[in-house]
């Protein structure tokens, strides 16, 4: 079947150490191993909401450049890797690359990294990702990690010690997705949930249905009066920008300000790097 045999083709992929293309000379499969192309990680910007839509930070993405399916995306992929138990291996490259890749970006800015429940509830998650900040010498304070709530339902001891053990290093937590699943207050207060990320469906129905926008702004006061950023996610129109400006979010992401792009495409940063 199609998904087993995408499995194979990801583990082959991660035994090569993802060999992203970026990753120069590596790239080169050894000649006894099979190529199935190799895993990107693709950035998308967010935007302050003031002033003046400043770059706050960047969501890491990732991408498996296909020797023959082409460029895949994480719907494709990623519940393959759950399955077949390789997305610690994924996850962990992911953040690698990803850490390495903000230390070349502003010092105001942030990388945010998609965590999987199965990553979250490895018991020496938190000090894995600490290794691999002081790898790359990334400050802690600088990496956001994005877990769903999926991850905080399980509300198991160990996911608890876990992200007080990483927010007391200074990483800051963002809960994604935000509104769609079981949603539960007392999640953000009981796990200090630095950030929330307003779900693409509520920020879409902005303009046709009504409900949308009172979601919206509940969720945006309630944040504000716990002192949680609030990013609203894909904003396509500058009328969804404009709106959930004024409605006080603080950031804001969506196609209207960049796709996601490989690493040498995110022009902002070159730019913030080169001028003055
Ligand atoms: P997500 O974390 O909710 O990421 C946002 C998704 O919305 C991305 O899809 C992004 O390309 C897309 N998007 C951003 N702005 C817009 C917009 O304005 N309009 C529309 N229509 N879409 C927009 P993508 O890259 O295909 O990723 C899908 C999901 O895969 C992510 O959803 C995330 O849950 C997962 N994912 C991606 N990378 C990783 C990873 O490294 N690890 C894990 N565990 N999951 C990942
Ligand atoms: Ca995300
Ligand atoms: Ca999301
Ligand atoms: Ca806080």
């Amino acid at each position: 079947n199609a998904r087993d045999i995408l499995k194979h083709e990801l583990r082959e992929v991660l035994a090569r150490g993802a060999a992203s293309p970026a990753g120069a000379s590596q790239s080169d499969p050894p000649a006894n191993r099979p190529d199935f192309g190799s895993l990107e990680v693709y950035y998308q910007t967010v935007h302050r909401a003031k002033p003046g839509y400043s770059v706050s930070g960047a969501e890491a993405l990732v991408r498996w450049r296909h020797s023959h399916r082409g460029l895949l995306t994480p719907a494709s992929f990623i519940p393959a890797a759950e399955e077949g138990g390789l997305i610690d291996a994924l996850g962990f490259w992911v953040l690698r690359e990803a850490c390495r890749a903000a230390c070349g970006w502003p010092e105001d800015t942030f990388v945010a990294v998609n965590v999987s429940p199965a990553q979250l509830r490895r018991p020496n998650f938190a000090e894995e990702v600490i290794t691999v900040l002081q790898e790359s010498g990334l400050p802690p304070s600088r990496l956001e990690l994005e877990l769903t709530e999926s991850s905080l339902i399980e509300d198991n001891l160990d996911v608890y010690t876990v992200l007080k053990s990483l927010r007391s290093q200074g990483v800051q937590i963002s809960l994604d997705d935000f509104g769609t699943g079981f949603s539960c207050l007392s999640h953000l207060v009981r796990f200090d949930i630095d950030r929330i990320k307003i779900d693409r469906s509520f920020v879409s129905q902005l303009g046709t249905k009504a409900n949308g926008a009172a979601i919206i702004g509940a969720i945006v006061a309630l944040s504000r009066n716990l002192g949680i950023s609030t990013t609203a996610e894909g904003i396509e129109t500058e009328y969804q920008r404009d709106f959930l400006a004024a409605l006080g979010c603080t950031d804001l992401q969506g196609y209207l300000f960049s796709k996601p792009v490989p690493l040498g495409e995110l022009d902002c940063f070159q730019k913030a790097k080169n001028g003055d």
